[in-house]
């Protein structure tokens, strides 16, 4: 059984290592190539777009694969339509792996956008001083806020539009609470912006802003298709994926 993951997450890169040691499968990821030297799953790597829907529909069959799983970001909306629509034109069946969304406790003060503007709209009348971990795409929305001093951690430097104040810290997760605590301490942080990423690896920010009393901006989720089939952990979608 031929399986491809569309991935670029913790979750993919875990679900090909299941796949990687289950007898008659073989598994290939897939990645966008956004960042330079990301770490690479077990099994076969390819990188860089597939031209859309028809590219992709067109590679499953090239390929002969016999599952689709979109493992992609919460937040890569455009391939998880793409993935829809190309799992039906090349009758591949597709299950969606999804981490859960990060929920609210209490102690929190969360601000809920849904969009990057929106959160760039919100910020002035919350804080001075940002912690910004929205990645290093989509920074222009911030880039007029002169006012605003930002502390922007991403795993590659940003290039485009940026805010003029900003500090950028380059470091991929997992994150733990110590340093978390830490960084909003020493760079006097005020405002964290987050996208509602869920998973572990990036959840002690929230913890640390908690304890600190320090508002949170999320970034609510951008809508999946209609009925793909979900699971939740690599574990449930390995399971799901046995012949
Ligand atoms: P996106 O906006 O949904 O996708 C834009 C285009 O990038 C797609 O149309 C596709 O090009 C290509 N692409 C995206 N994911 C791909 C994959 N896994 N393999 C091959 N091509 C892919 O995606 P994005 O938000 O830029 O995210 C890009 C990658 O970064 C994804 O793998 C995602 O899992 C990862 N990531 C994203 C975020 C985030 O916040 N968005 C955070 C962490 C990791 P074609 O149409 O040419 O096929």
């Amino acid at each position: 059984m031929h399986v491809l993951i569309l991935g670029g997450t913790t979750e993919g890169r875990r679900l090909a290592e299941l796949l990687h040691a289950t007898p008659g499968t073989r598994v290939t990821s897939s990645l966008a190539g956004r960042v330079a030297a990301p770490r690479l799953p077990p099994g076969e790597v390819r990188v860089g777009g597939f031209g859309g829907p028809d590219g992709l529909a067109a590679w499953l069959r090239e390929h002969r694969v016999d599952a689709l799983v979109d493992a992609t970001h919460p937040f890569a909306r455009e391939m998880s339509f793409n993935a829809a629509a190309a799992a039906a034109t090349a009758h591949v069946p597709l299950l969606a792996l999804r981490r859960p969304g990060w929920v609210p406790v209490e102690g929190d003060d969360w601000h809920p956008v849904g969009s990057l503007e929106e959160a760039a709209r919100v910020l002035p009348g919350l804080g001075r001083r940002v912690f910004l971990t929205t990645g290093r795409m989509g920074l222009a929305a911030f880039a007029d806020l002169d006012d605003l001093w930002f502390l922007m951690r991403s795993v590659d430097a940003p290039d485009g539009p940026c805010p003029a104040r900003m500090e950028v810290l380059l470091d991929r997760g997992p994150f733990a609470p110590e340093g978390e605590r830490e960084l909003l301490a020493r760079h006097r942080i005020d405002v964290l912006v987050t996208k509602d990423s869920g998973g572990a690896a990036t959840a002690p920010k929230l913890g640390a802003a908690r304890e600190a009393g320090i508002p949170v901006v999320v970034v609510t989720r951008p809508p999946v298709p209609d009925g793909v089939p979900t699971a939740a952990t690599p574990e449930e979608a390995a399971a799901r994926l046995r012949p």
